[in-house]
């Protein structure tokens, strides 16, 4: 590991995000996909949508060529829970602005090759999540 791809130290608040965080299944996914199936609906889970594109998607319907996104409000910058941790601040500033253009760099890629994005916040209630995802299902 380089150094500079260290995670330097954090104040408590951010070491409670990122304890909470994990890669894959976060709580938040995991109902959307509850919700979803309770629909009748079936997907794929974390899955490239594009060959060659490295980053997955959260879930995946192939054959309609819609991708999910389940983004942490912390991580990904919500309008309304984004926060700028204090400690490190311009490591962290750089490090979540970063992960918002390669969001949307995501979705152009992904738009540019026939694909309906579909972005869902943590905090979103998963029933009104799932039915925007079943809404773009059954277009
Ligand atoms: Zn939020």
């Amino acid at each position: 590991m380089s150094p500079s791809s260290q995670r330097p130290s954090t104040d408590a608040a951010t070491s409670a995000r990122m304890s909470r965080q994990r890669r894959a299944d976060t709580e938040p996914e995991l109902a959307l996909r509850r919700e979803l199936h309770r629909r009748g609906l079936r997907y794929f889970v974390d899955r490239a949508p594009l060959p060659g594109q490295r980053r997955r998607a959260d879930l995946v319907f192939p054959r309609l060529r819609i991708a999910v996104y389940v983004d942490g409000c912390f991580w990904h910058r919500c309008p309304e829970h984004a926060t700028d941790p204090k400690n490190n601040a311009e490591w962290w500033a750089a490090k979540l602005a970063g992960n918002v253009t390669r969001d949307r760099a995501t979705d152009a890629a992904l738009a540019a090759a026939g694909w309906q994005v579909i972005r869902v916040w943590e905090h979103e209630d998963p029933v009104d999540a799932a039915a925007r995802v079943q809404a773009a299902v059954q277009r």
